[in-house]
């Protein structure tokens, strides 16, 4: 691997205008990163990446890389373009072992951050960085919110998260597990407590119900709840995976893992109107999943899933539309339904704290920094934007962070 690594990172033309930095949501420096992998400066290269980005080895793994920094090195429009996360993953990986993260003295002021996902652990990396006091708070029994109960392991391997925990703590941040904030502890109890500052990252993990007959039916279940414990179900020969999303193809070949037989996508759309990473749809059929498309589901049986055909058209902004045909009605025969048609947040928090504003679909309403609407009080990822990348949620959280910085430190 390291050594066709090192021919990998010779191909790199050290562009003067490098395009695949452009195409990192947290504008990575990619051509410094190879340069220094090169003149054998691994650890200079991994805390670059680290200061960065904290979540760099993981964002090595699940980025989808073809749409971002491998999709727009210049290499890649007439031949092959640099691997660069599998030279990222290399360098991340090491480094992890090495990073002491340095922390100045401790500022004595006090932030909690409620959830330990891809947003709460980049601010907490940042502000003990910083020298705040940090204590999380995470409804989970292990860090890593989407990266530990929603990306299977065979994507991500949990150990890293048990890694980036170990820093943590070496860092002295403060973790407690199994808490959810809202019914117990609240916001408010965190003010009354010291905090000078509180950040929301509980992410999305309200199923979106299809609201069709047959859903509460034993054989039902949901993807982002299979995804956290996927052992403890029994899913029989067949399963019919409705949704055609990421989360899906993760449900799918995650059932196949666990021995499935047969595991099918059953989405109402073509393949052109598919919403999963085109690699995340190759590696799902080269494991088998099978695909019926054109088909929306209209009420589930204890036999299966009954659907109608459906053609695609387009409103007047553009957006497709999944028109049913009339009298096509058929039943998809399986033994198990997974319903994957997104995530909403839960409300914990905003039903026990107030002035904390949300929009219709329920996300926490911020400006571009964090801000909620209760002063104090900030948020990011994917409670505030829906379900997005990983990375999406590190850039973001790098502001946010600045942002509770500047907040604590113009407080008396
Ligand atoms: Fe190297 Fe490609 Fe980036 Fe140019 S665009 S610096 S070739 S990785």
């Amino acid at each position: 691997m390291a050594k066709s690594l090192i021919a990998e990172g010779k191909r790199c033309l050290q562009c003067a205008n490098p395009k695949c930095s452009k195409g990192c949501p947290v504008h990575t420096d990619i051509k410094e990163m190879i340069n220094l992998f090169l003149q054998n400066d691994i650890l200079k290269a991994g805390e670059m990446l680290f200061q960065n980005n904290p979540l760099s080895l993981i964002c090595s793994i699940v980025c989808p890389h073809e749409k971002q920094c491998e999709g727009n090195c210049v290499l890649g429009i007439k031949g092959q373009a640099i691997q660069i996360s599998e030279i990222e993953n290399y360098i991340s990986d090491y480094y992890l072992n090495f990073v002491k993260p340095t922390h100045h003295k401790n500022t004595g002021k006090r932030v909690g951050i409620i959830g330990a996902g891809p947003a709460g652990i980049t601010i907490a990396f940042i502000l003990a960085a910083r020298g705040y006091d940090i204590t999380i708070f995470d409804a989970h029994d292990k860090i890593g919110g989407v990266l530990m109960y929603g990306i299977p392991e065979f994507r991500l391997p949990k150990t890293i998260l048990d890694r980036i925990k170990n820093k943590m703590v070496e860092m002295g941040i403060k973790i407690r597990p199994n808490t959810l904030i809202g019914p117990v502890l609240t916001i408010d109890d965190l003010f009354r407590d010291g905090y000078k500052a509180v950040f929301i990252g509980t992410g999305v993990w309200k199923p979106k119900a299809l609201s069709i007959k047959g859903e509460s039916l034993g054989h039902v279940h949901y993807a982002i709840d299979y995804l956290k414990n996927p052992s403890v179900y029994d899913l029989g020969e067949s399963v019919c995976v409705i949704g055609a999303g990421n989360v899906a193809m993760d449900v799918a070949r995650t059932a196949i893992r666990k021995g499935v037989k047969d595991v099918t996508i059953l989405y109402r759309g073509d393949m052109n109107s598919i919403a999963a990473d085109k690699s995340e749809l190759e590696y799902a059929k080269i494991d088998g999943v099978k695909f019926e498309f054109l088909k929306k589901p209209f009420e589930i049986t204890d036999d299966g899933v009954l659907y109608q055909q459906t053609i695609v058209e387009k409103d007047e902004w553009g957006h497709d539309l999944f028109t049913p045909i009339q009298n096509t009605e058929q039943l998809f025969a399986c033994e198990t339904v997974i319903v994957s048609v997104s995530q909403g947040p839960r409300n914990n928090i905003v039903s026990t704290t107030t002035g904390i504003d949300i929009n219709k679909g329920g996300l926490v309403s911020t400006d571009l920094e964090g801000r909620t609407t209760r002063e104090g009080v900030f948020a990011s990822g994917d409670v505030v934007t829906g379900a997005k990348t990983v990375v999406e949620a590190v850039r973001v959280s790098k502001a946010v962070a600045d942002a509770i910085d500047v907040y604590v430190t113009g407080q008396a």
